[in-house]
């Protein structure tokens, strides 16, 4: 069945995963030390939000199931274009404790920028966040530029600090009985996400962050949510293409585990790793950092990630 539901795991079990991996890409790349250094401040902080996210009282989403349903039924993902309620103080606290790590971890005056623009309500962080749920690149580029601030990091910040809301949101929407033995979803919402075979999030529509192939089944996952879901056809996940434009490509001969995808028809290029287990919440970010050299292979020869899918409108 095309989504898959990830165990949630302990805070225990993700520090040791967490570490091990970090470990080992020191160990293999010790230039990646900073790097490295700096996405476990982050990833530290998105843990502690996640916690703090669900201990909250959270606002109450109320999406009927067969309204969902109907929307992927279309193609839509489930959260585009939804007025949805956010607990905006929390989230902007994360967001300013962001801009500092990311300001004393190499990103100096860009991120200090941001800070004092959210602080002082010149930017304002609940805007900022509403339009990085929603996904609108534009909105925050638009927004960035205007005052004088680094769009990439922006972009960056917000999504560090909204990732795991829409984290909960998808689980709430795709896996509301949780992920214990034969809590798999049902229901109008669980047939719809059977027939999902789009490129994108079902929950909310971002572009995967990379393949993680488990057992030969190649499980898209999320940049933002963190969904996983699976295609019914081995072809691009950006424009579908299944012909020979599609390549799969090992550009190191002696890691065939590791792969690029890449697309001549929409110049697209999807990162493909062999794992033993799927990435638990929040730590595909390390399996992204893990794999950079792949992302400079697929650029250097012309590939990119394309922007978003526009679903503004689309309700
Ligand atoms: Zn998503
Ligand atoms: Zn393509």
């Amino acid at each position: 069945m095309p989504y898959v539901l990830v165990s949630q795991a302990s805070r225990a079990e993700l520090d040791a995963v967490a570490d091990a991996r970090w470990t080992a890409i020191v160990a293999e790349r010790p230039e990646l030390d900073s790097a490295v250094g700096l996405q476990r401040q982050l990833v530290e902080r998105v843990i502690a939000l996640r916690a703090t996210l669900d201990a909250s009282r959270l606002p109450r989403l109320s999406l009927p199931g067969r309204y969902i349903a109907a929307k992927l039924a279309r193609g839509v993902p489930a959260l585009a274009g939804e007025p949805i309620p956010f607990p905006v103080a929390i989230l902007t606290e994360t967001l300013l404790g962001l801009c500092g790590d990311l300001a004393a971890g190499g990103a100096g005056e860009a991120a200090e920028h941001i800070h004092t623009q959210v602080e002082s309500g010149g930017l304002d962080a609940g805007s900022l966040l509403a339009a990085s749920l929603s996904r609108n690149q534009d909105a925050i580029r638009t927004g960035a530029v205007h005052r004088g601030l680094a769009s990439d990091l922006v972009w960056l910040v917000a999504e560090l600090a909204v990732g795991p809301f829409a984290y909960v949101l998808q689980r709430t929407l795709f896996a509301p009985a949780g992920d214990g033995p034969g809590a798999a979803p049902a229901g109008p919402v669980a047939t719809a996400l059977d027939g999902w075979n789009q490129g994108y999030c079902p929950a909310c529509g971002s572009w995967p962050a990379m393949a993680e192939v488990v057992e030969g089944h190649r499980v898209l996952r999320c940049s933002f949510c963190a969904a996983a879901w699976e295609l019914t056809t081995y072809a691009c996940v950006y424009c579908g293409e299944e012909g020979e434009p599609f390549v799969t490509a090992a550009p190191d001969e002696e890691r065939k585990d590791r792969r690029v995808e890449v697309c001549g028809s929409c110049r697209g290029y999807l990162k493909t790793v062999d794992t033993l287990a799927l990435s638990p919440f929040p730590l595909l970010s390390i399996g992204d950092l893990e794999t950079m050299d792949l992302d400079m292979a697929a650029m250097e020869h012309g590939y990119q990630r394309p922007p978003l899918k526009d679903f503004a409108t689309k309700r």
